[in-house]
Parts: C-alpha cells; structure tokens; sequence
C-alpha cells in the first residue's frame, strides 16, 4: 500500500513573512490521512525545516546540483540539501526543462546525485501541449523516464518519487482528465515494472497540473495516483489541506 504524498511546490513566491505564515497554517491543520511535504525556496529552507522540526511535515528542494561541490554557481549541492534538513528534490521540473534548457540528461544527472547523497527525487515528466495534441505523451514520458534508468538503473527509483505534471496542465487552470491521469500514470508503472517490479508497485507517481480542492478527490481514486505535487494551490495552508484531505 503506498502512503499518499501532498507536496507543495512554492516555486519563487514569497518572503519571510508569508512563508512563516504559510507553515503556521499548515501546521495548525489537519491533514487527514496524508504526508505533507513542502518546497520553499531555497533562501528559506533553513527557517522552514526549523519551524517542520517538531512535525510529520518533510522538507523539499526546488532542484539539485548534478555536481559535488566547487565553482558551480548559483547552485546547491545534494550534501547541502540534506544538511539543510531536506528529505525531497525536485528535478525536471518542466519550468526548469523550458526556461532553464535543462536536457534529460542534466535531469537525469541531477537525480542520480540526490540519490547517492540520500535525498528522494521528485522526478518530473510530462508532455507539452504540443505533444499532447499530437499523441505522443508515451514517448515523451518514457524518454524522459529512460534518460534516468541509464543513469542510475532501476534502482535509483527505490527512494525515488514520479510526478507527471501535463505541461499544458501546469498553472493553466486545465486539469486532465481523471482517467487520462490514470492511463499515463499506469503506463509508467507498467515501464518500470519492465525492469523491476516490486519497485514499480512501490514507488509512488503524483500527479501535477492545476489540482485543487475541487478536482483533488477524483484523480486521487484512481488506482495508480498516489498523489499530487501542488503548485498554486500550495501557496494558501487551507487549500492545500483540503486537498490532502482528499487522499
Ligand atoms: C507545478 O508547478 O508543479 C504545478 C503542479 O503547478 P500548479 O498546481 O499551479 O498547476
């Protein structure tokens, strides 16, 4: 049985005072039944992980280093992360895939690196609109996901966490539909299942992409939703516990 995960990515929004609010909220709630996990900027992991100190709350990145340690700037490095209290990583995050250029590869890179140094990656993947509308969400997916498996093997996914986030789903309002979710969601069961089948039954997919309070409950039935990684609606603690009180 996998444990639902709710995990807020805050993105680049707000300030100290917000966020410290922000986790007062959420602390003050009830969760129900799910794990929570949140994704600050980096300038406030510190202050966040002390306030999640006495909680069943977990502590995530926004992205990881694909490096050790040196004349990289501007990034932060697994060991960081982990010292800094951090359970969770984003990578391939689609903004950071189309914004930022972030190849498969360097995604790929960037989670072997948070799971040598003990971090769970929340891995990315999803289709653009383009790829949407012309079919080829499966390939995208497994592409995606292989650039991954050559790096690190079947095996980096033990600790690991998937999320497919529809790009076109991602901030827009737009959700997709509970069953197309699920078809997708099972299809990438199903590829790591290629490989290994216990970790394809153990790991858990999310899915992201304008999930709400009012959407949350009917893609979180799906067989192989095992919950959701929240952008907007993360920002507010009561929308995002409503939410995980879908799971
Ligand atoms: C995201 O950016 O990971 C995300 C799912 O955003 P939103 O919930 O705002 O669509």
């Amino acid at each position: 049985m996998r444990a639902g995960l709710i995990a807020g990515n805050w993105k680049m929004n707000g300030s100290l005072q917000s966020v410290t609010e922000l986790v007062e909220g959420i602390k003050a709630g009830d969760a129900g039944k799910a794990e929570l996990a949140v994704c600050p900027p980096a300038v406030f992991l510190m202050k966040v992980g002390g306030m999640l100190a006495d909680t069943d709350i977990a502590l995530g990145a926004q992205n990881v280093c694909n490096r050790d340690a040196g004349a990289f700037t501007g990034e932060i490095s697994a060991a960081m992360l982990k010292e800094s209290g951090c359970r969770y990583a984003i990578v391939g995050h689609s903004e950071r895939r189309s914004l930022y250029l972030e190849s498969d590869q360097l995604v790929a890179a960037r989670f072997e690196m948070a799971v040598k140094n003990g971090l769970a990656p929340i891995l990315c993947v999803g289709e653009t609109l383009y790829e949407h509308e012309q079919g080829v969400t499966e390939a995208v997916v497994a592409k995606q996901i292989d650039a991954v498996l050559d790096a690190t093997g079947i095996a980096g996914f033990a600790q690991a966490v998937i999320a497919y986030e529809p790009v076109w789903a991602i901030g827009t309002g737009l959700v997709a539909s509970p069953e197309k979710a699920q078809a997708v969601h099972a299809f990438i069961r199903g590829k790591l299942a290629a490989s290994d089948s216990g970790i394809a039954q153990q790991v858990r997919i999310l899915y992201g992409g304008s999930m709400n309070a009012s959407n949350a409950a009917d893609l979180l039935s799906q067989a192989d939703i095992d919950g959701g990684l929240i952008g907007g609606a993360s920002l507010k603690a009561d929308d995002f516990l409503a939410i995980a009180q879908s799971v």
